[in-house]
């Protein structure tokens, strides 16, 4: 159906102007009308600006070159039937295609004797409006996902914070945490176990309201020494419950904000210990006593008194001689190991100079040294020593166990200086070689029970990496320290200290 009819050019005439006629072309909304054709009789200024052409290229034209024409058509149709159409949401094509988003209204003209004459068309212009929309959207769903992720977020830290608290509760280790101003804020079921405690009755009391539960005291004593900084101490609670108490401050942006106690049981670990320790000592006090009559047969028939031997025959007496030597050597430097694990390594103290001690041990080490080809020699202190509280035979075997190490671990040409001075109220040994040194990374471990430098495994020289352990517990027992300075390659300086009025520990 042909919703335009064509009319003769001579029926075609423009309204009369009327009163209302500035108000049209007053009007900020743009406006147009056009007859049962569609032609273009009158436009507003407002029209023409939004439309980009100039009124002459507009009027006399179609009204379907601003709109998709089958949605102008039916918009026409349905204001012929109902005479009005109202805020229908359509696209405006202004000049070069640009697509206007807009409200349209439409009303039916009529003239006074009711005869139609054609439409009223106006709009809004949605493109503003469709632009906040659009943006609004955008922010809607933005600020959808920002809460999504705070949810996510928060979801993740929930369960965080409960795996942790999981984590905790399960522990096998006792765990406390006390916030800045020391007070219990955190523990788990092993606390409890372990001080047989509720945690109610101690949850968030300070640390002076926790002495009132004779079970804490001896955790609090230690705690009381304060040290900021971590540390790790054991504690024996009960004659079966040995604890290893580890502190670590809590910090937040180098700031402490609380402290973190975790009680380990090493009760079993200690029995164990002790066993080992038990084991060794026994052991080695069954050998020794074969081991010695062995050592006695052997200078009996070494000295002839077994009747004459052949050269080669004293040859391999010596060697098994020399052995028996070294096995009695390990056997003894066991036997203080395992006394001094036991707390048995007791001191006989008595005031001494220590000058003869080392002259005596470096006399004795003057052939050994001769036989490696090794100059040592003992430096002449340039000040009188004072007298110290010595265990002589203790102190001795420190003193042999370093300057032996330094003929052992020198090579042929090398030398080895020893030497003792007073300096800040101490004296001060040292023992200077010119040997294979201690590589850099193993430097750490030199104290510890059974160290044997990588470099002197490869020389194959024997040892049982016991001595310096020995040193250092009696260094320490005489209230000094020992310490060294090596450079693998070039040598190795040995030093201990002892004051002059040392605070001597009795085991
Ligand atoms: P041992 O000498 O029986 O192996 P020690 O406890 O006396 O045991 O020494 C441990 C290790 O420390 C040695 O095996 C060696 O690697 C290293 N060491 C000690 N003294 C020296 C030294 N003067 N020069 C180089 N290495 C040394």
């Amino acid at each position: 159906m042909r919703i335009f009819k064509k009319q003769k050019a001579k029926s075609f005439s423009i309204p009369p102007l009327t009163q209302e006629e500035d108000l049209f072309n007053f009007l900020p909304l743009p406006i147009c009308f056009f007859d049962l054709n569609g032609k273009v009789l009158k436009i507003n200024p407002t029209f023409e600006e939004i439309s980009g052409y100039k009124k002459e290229n507009i009027l006399g034209k179609t009204i379907e070159k601003f709109f998709r024409k089958n949605e102008i058509r039916r918009i026409k149709e349905e204001t012929l039937e109902k005479g009005s159409v109202k805020g229908r949401e359509t696209t405006f094509f202004a000049r070069g295609n640009k697509e206007v988003p807009i409200s349209l209204f439409t009303l039916l003209s009529k003239n006074r004797k009711g005869e139609i004459k054609g439409v009223l068309l106006g709009f809004y212009d949605l493109t503003e409006i469709k632009k906040r929309e659009t943006e609004l959207k955008e922010v809607r769903t933005a600020l959808l996902n920002i809460l999504e992720d705070i949810e996510e977020e928060r979801k993740k830290t929930e369960a965080e914070k409960n795996k942790t608290l999981a984590i905790i509760t399960h522990f096998a280790d006792g765990i406390l945490v006390f916030d800045k101003e020391d007070r219990l804020s955190l523990l788990n079921p092993k606390v409890e176990e372990i001080f047989e405690v509720k945690s109610k009755e101690i949850l968030n009391l300070s640390l002076s309201q926790l002495s009132k539960f004779p079970n804490f005291l001896p955790l609090l004593e230690l705690l009381k020494k304060k040290e900021k900084e971590l540390f790790r101490k054991e504690l024996k609670l009960r004659e079966n419950l040995i604890l290893e108490v580890s502190v670590i401050p809590i910090k937040a942006k180098s700031e402490i904000i609380g402290t973190l106690v975790v009680l380990h049981d090493v009760t079993r670990k200690k029995i164990i210990e002790r066993m080992k320790t038990e084991f060794v000592s026994i052991a080695a006090h069954q050998l020794r006593t074969p081991l010695s009559a062995i050592k006695w047969t052997l200078k009996m028939l070494l000295d002839g008194d077994l009747g004459e031997i052949t050269e080669e025959q004293r040859e391999f007496v010596n060697k098994a001689y020399r052995a028996n030597e070294r096995m009695i050597k390990l056997i003894n430097d066991l036997l203080n190991v395992a006394r001094i694990e036991e707390g048995r390594y007791l001191y006989k103290l008595s005031s001494l100079s220590i000058e003869p001690l080392v002259r005596k041990i470096v006399e004795s080490l003057k052939q050994e040294a001769e036989r490696k080809k090794i100059k040592l020699e003992f430096k002449k202190p340039k000040k009188k020593l004072p007298k110290l509280m010595l265990d002589a035979e203790k102190i001795s075997l420190a003193i042999q166990n370093l300057v032996e190490n330094a003929i052992k671990y020198t090579p042929a040409g090398g030398r080895v200086t020893v030497s003792l001075k007073v300096e800040n109220k101490e004296v001060i040994f040292s023992v200077k070689d010119t040997g294979v040194g201690i590589p850099k990374e193993q430097q750490d471990r030199v104290f510890s029970k059974f160290f044997r430098g990588a470099n002197v495994m490869r020389m194959e020289t024997e040892g049982s990496g016991l001595g310096l352990f020995i040193t250092k517990n009696i260094i320490e027992a005489h209230g000094g320290r020992i310490w060294f300075q090596s450079k693998e390659g070039k040598g190795t300086t040995f030093y201990f200290a002892i004051p002059f009025f040392q605070k001597v520990e009795h085991s």
